[in-house]
Formats: C-alpha cells, structure tokens, sequence
C-alpha cells in the first residue's frame, strides 16, 4: 500500500492542532498503520520520521516501510528515541497516553527536561476510524475466509467432538484457506457455556441437543475479521427458536439503523429495543458491536454509552446477543462497511434456518 506518507501527513496535522511537533507511537498497530512496519518498535513522528526497531526486525524495517529513517537499537528502543529526540529537540513531544507504559514516560520526562510531554488518546485511532477501499479490501478476504471455513464446516457440525477439538479445527482450516493468522483465539461454546459471552475452549464434548456458538476471525496483512454464527445439534426446541428469531430480529434492526450520521447509541438502541420488547433486554448483556481494522476490537464501538456518530469507511460488527445461565445462549455477529447508502456486509457465511 501506497497510504503510509499520506497516513503520517495527517497525523502530523492532528499533532498540529496540538501544537506538537512530534509524537511517540508506540501502539504497535498505530506504528503498523503509519508505517507498514510488521515488527516491534517505536516510531518518532515528526517532519522527518525515525522508525527505531533492532537487529532482529532490521531487515524487514527497511523492506517494508519507505520515507523513515530506520535505527536498530542496540541498547534497546526507548534509548534510541531519546538519542533521536535530542537530535531533534521538539519543543512539544505528543505520546500515545494509552500503550507508553509510566516507565517509558518517566524515562523520556528525565531524559528530555527541555521538551514538554503531552498525553495524547486516539490520535491515530481517530484516522483509523474510517477505512480506504485498499483495507477494506484486506478486511473482505479476512471475511471471505471465515465465511468459507463456516460454509464448509458447520452443515457437519455434529455430536461427538470436544469444544477444543472444534477448535483446533477451526485454526487449521483457517491458515488453510489462506489467513496468515487468526485475529482471536476462536470461540466454540456448546449447551450451558455457550451462556458466556467470552466463553474460553473447553474439553466438554458437545451433545445432541447443545445450541454451539463459534465465534471467529482471520488476519489478511493485519487486517482481522469476526463472525459469529449459533447452531443446534439436533432438533431446535420452541424456546430455542423463539430466541434464535429475537435475536435475529434485533441484528436485522441495528443493520438497518446503521446509516451514515447515525449515533452510534441509537444504532445499539434500536436492536436493543427489539430485544427488550421479546422480554430478552437483560439477557442482551454487552454493547452491540465494535469496529475491526488492524485490531479485532476498535473504534467505533456500538453501544449506549458511544457519543460517535458513523461516517462512511467505518467498519463493524453488529452482534446482539442472548445469554441465559444454566441454558445456553445465542449470538449473531456479521461484519459491515459503511458506504454512502448504508451497510456493506462483508460476512455471509450459512445463516441456520430456524
Ligand atoms: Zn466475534
Ligand atoms: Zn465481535
């Protein structure tokens, strides 16, 4: 990708605002995003751009990123942006208040006496926000991935396997079918543990009668995807349909209030609605969805307490939610891009009929 000049210019005019001339990245998808830079490291933002890494990841610094110059530290990253920043001496140093640990700000508040250190939140995050065709791009193969392995795997979904032999099939079809990486560990809950949201993989064996929530997503050149799709083994009882068709409902409702300019608490209110209005409002225990980019989770978030309004370029899941302890419980999730006429689905993997 061609974006990372451009990507930096416009840092540069949010750090303006600031009135800073430079700014410490050191979140690593930020330094990834403004750079291409696939290795650890920190990066000095400034008019000329020192991208500090060593000797391990020196190669690929200078094959992967143009327009910085690249250090290999030898005496570890943040001794090299110190050398970097006296070199430079900005009056007024941005840092990235969120991933430099106190440790690093004490060390360059110490090192630097002369430079004023200003905390910074989402200063990168707030560029990511709204995706060019070429990530959005990326983010439709990590889609086209999942969609494939659940296409593939879920019509034999059957009694028999454990939570984590599922699992580990899910990773091995995924770096199959062509993700570099997974973007989380998969999420396969069967009967009463599907009721986590966050269920971790188990050595329960699923049974006839267990309603399963996978959850999963692929990395195509860091850019992740997530779905999340709830089948039955067996036959579906009235109250399992009855809740799958809610949820459903709700999912459909968020789809369609997900338009350009639309508060993202209004969007997480009108599926939230739909649920409430089934009795279901307090089985619907998390936010309705989050952006996915380089990180599986970031802005923007769905939910109520959001003051966001979604722009075209965003990309997010919509993923009402039932969860029920002692029963189970039932997740929708697709993935989305925001165009000028609404939402793009990306995912599209088998929907269970119920
Ligand atoms: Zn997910
Ligand atoms: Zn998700």
């Amino acid at each position: 990708m061609r974006e990372y000049a451009p990507r930096r210019d416009r840092a540069l005019q949010s750090l303006a605002e600031l009135a800073s001339e430079a700014l410490a990245v050191s979140s690593p998808p930020n330094l990834r995003y403004l750079t291409g830079f696939t290795g650890e490291g920190l990066l000095l933002l400034s008019k000329t751009p020192v991208l500090i890494t060593d000797r391990r990841y020196e190669t690929e610094a200078q094959e992967e990123t143009s327009g910085c110059e690249v250090v290999a530290a030898d005496r570890g990253h943040l001794a090299s942006l110190v050398e970097a920043l006296r070199t430079q001496a900005p009056r007024r140093l941005a840092f990235e208040s969120e991933s430099l640990t106190y440790a690093q700000y004490l060390t360059l508040r110490d090192a630097l006496p002369e430079t004023e250190l200003v905390s910074t939140t989402k200063l990168v995050e707030n560029l990511r926000l709204r995706k060019t065709a070429p990530e959005v791009e990326l983010i439709a193969r990590a889609a086209a991935i999942v969609d494939g392995v659940l296409d593939a795997m879920l019509p034999a979904l059957a009694p028999g396997p454990t939570e984590r032999q599922v699992g580990f099939e899910l990773n091995r079809a995924l770096i199959e079918a062509g993700a570099e990486d997974l973007s989380f560990t998969p999420i396969v809950a069967g009967g009463p543990r599907s009721a986590l949201p966050h269920a971790t993989l188990s050595d329960r064996v699923l049974h006839s009668g267990d309603m399963v929530v996978l959850d999963l997503g692929a990395l195509v050149e860091g850019y992740c995807s997530d779905i999340t799709r709830t089948v039955m083994l067996g036959d579906p009882s009235p109250e399992f349909v009855e809740r799958y068709r809610a949820v459903q409902a709700a999912q459909r409702a968020g789809i369609a209030a997900a338009q350009p300019g639309r508060p993202v608490a209004e969007v997480d209110q009108a599926a939230r609605q739909v649920l409430i209005d089934a009795g279901f409002g307090e089985q619907f225990s998390h936010s309705l969805g989050h952006g996915v980019g380089l990180e599986v989770h970031e802005a923007p978030t769905l939910s109520a307490r959001g003051d966001y309004a979604l722009e075209v370029g965003n990309v997010f899941t919509v993923e009402p939610g039932v969860y029920f302890p002692g029963w189970g419980g039932i997740r929708l999730e697709d993935l989305f891009v925001l165009e000028e006429t609404g939402p793009h689905r990306l995912t599209n993997a088998c929907q269970a009929r119920y």
